[in-house]
């Protein structure tokens, strides 16, 4: 269905035309290179591979579930501005310091790793907020398992506390809320439960499944209790990872040190990492000469959930970009330099985002079972009405899901979600904000503002059955 998609077909066309080669495919099959240039020559296509080698070449093999052992939950903190997020990231990464480990975390790598008393681990990233969760996501990294949303006690359930949820919503990642500055007399816990049920977010003390615990991230106070809260739901995960093999993992960040040259903060998720493998990571690639712990430590070698700083590479890759150990340097830097070169000529999108225009035709080809939309609006009441005029028009063939809705102009942080999301993004009486248009062009979101409410339904409608009049 894809190449029925990239070449105007539809996928009945592309299936019988592979029957009259003899082959017999699903909608959601794979074709190799040979077939895919008979059929796409059928149509009048010619193909032309330019990143199959080079994703194909660092495919990763499925690892055998006998070589998988548990590995540490990885937690991004996020919450409204002033909520306590910097704060609860530096208490924990103070207090914590691993028994018989002289000296605490001396050096803000992107990330770090804590351990219980009981001994159990959690790596937390250490850019606190949605922006940079859903940024790592735009390009393609999920990296954390788990989000604690901290809410300030003395304030509300405020919009980027809804933004928040609904960005760890729109990633699939379990929330733990921490109900932040308790220690403060303003403070009242209850209040922000029972705004949460009112969204249909019910806490455990309101008999809901949603973990939650009162802390003071000043005082220190309930955030063992948190963490181990934390745990708990990570466990559920059963998160796996197998240590006896090549790395793999995220970046986090990455910058040029004027002495010892480009510093990269990788996070791995499975394998393990050594001094001397090489390391493909984005565009960049090198041979790893030292790594060092937040705790300035110098390390030969880091498994599964471990954050790391690694010197050697020859650029500063982008943080989301995934790294790969590959067996031989001659070919981590050979698709280093490819994907360079790809990346110079822009010839290829690597995703290419659903537009309003377009929807009629994927729902037509069949491939095309989900509309996400961002809603934003001036009122609350408008966008209630909208969101419930929208959900009206699912049919058994599509379903509208409205992954993030508030008042408010359109931000960046709603294109990111929407480029992570694949969705599009409609604004009733609001405008993009700030940065929001030059982002949404470069990664190729569709937004489209409304200040008739009956238009905005319309439009829906009409591209959801296929008619819509491009827009001149
Ligand atoms: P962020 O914007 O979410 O990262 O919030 P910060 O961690 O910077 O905290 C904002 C302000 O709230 C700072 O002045 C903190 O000292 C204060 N703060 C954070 N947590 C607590 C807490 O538990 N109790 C009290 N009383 N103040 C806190």
């Amino acid at each position: 269905s894809e190449v029925a998609t990239m070449m105007d077909v539809s996928t009945t066309q592309v299936i019988s035309a592979c029957m009259s080669l003899g082959i017999m495919v699903t909608m959601n099959q794979r074709l190799d290179a040979e077939t895919l240039s008979i059929v796409a020559d059928e149509f009048g296509y010619e193909v032309n591979f330019v990143t199959a080698d080079i994703e194909e070449s660092i495919d990763e093999v499925e690892d055998d579930p006998k070589d998988l052992e548990g590995r540490a939950p990885i937690v991004t903190v996020m919450g409204h501005v002033d909520h306590g997020k910097t704060s609860l990231l530096d208490y924990i990464r103070e207090e914590n310091v691993i028994a018989g480990e002289s000296g605490g975390i001396t050096q803000h790598i992107g990330a770090y790793g804590v351990q219980l008393d009981s001994g159990q681990k959690i790596a937390f990233l250490d850019t606190p907020g949605h922006e940079a969760f859903t940024a790592m996501r735009a390009r393609g990294a999920q990296v954390t398992d788990l989000a604690i949303i901290v809410i300030a006690a003395d304030d509300d359930v405020m919009p980027q506390t809804k933004e928040a949820i609904s960005h760890a919503q729109a990633a699939g990642v379990p929330i733990v809320f921490a109900i932040n500055k308790v220690d403060k007399p303003t403070a009242n816990p209850d209040k922000i439960k029972e705004k949460l049920a009112s969204m249909n977010l019910l806490v455990e003390d309101w008999g809901g499944k949603i973990q939650s615990h009162d802390i003071s991230a000043k005082t220190g106070l309930g955030v063992k209790e948190l963490l181990e809260k934390v745990l708990l739901e990570a466990e559920i995960l059963e998160l796996k990872a197998n240590p006896n093999r090549l790395a793999s993992g995220t970046v986090v960040e990455a910058f040029l040190d004027k002495g010892r040259g480009y510093v990269s903060t990788v996070l791995v998720q499975n394998g393990t990492l050594k001094i001397g493998d090489y390391v493909l990571a984005g565009k960049n690639s090198g041979k790893v000469k030292a790594m060092q712990d937040e705790r300035g430590n110098n390390i030969k070698e880091v498994g599964p959930s471990t954050p790391v700083s690694i010197l050697g590479l020859d650029g500063a890759p982008q943080a989301g970009d995934k790294f790969n150990v590959l067996e031989d340097e001659r070919e981590a830097k050979e698709i280093a330099s490819k994907r360079a070169q790809l990346h110079r000529e822009q010839s290829v999108r690597t995703q290419r985002h659903i537009t309003l225009d377009e929807i009629g035709r994927r729902i037509a080809l069949g491939d095309f079972k989900e509309l996400n939309i961002i809603l934003k609006g001036d009122v609350d009441g408008s966008v209630e009405a909208l969101t419930d005029s929208f959900q009206k028009l699912s049919t058994d063939e599509i379903h509208v899901n409205i992954i993030h809705k508030a008042v408010g102009a359109i931000t960046e942080s709603d294109v990111l979600l929407a480029s992570a999301s694949d969705a599009i993004i409609i604004g009733f009486n609001v405008r993009p904000a700030g940065n929001a248009r030059s982002v949404a062009d470069k990664e190729e979101i569709d937004i489209r503002t409304y200040s008739i409410i009956y238009d905005a339904i319309n439009d829906l409608k009409d591209a959801m059955e296929g008619m819509l009049s491009p827009v001149m």
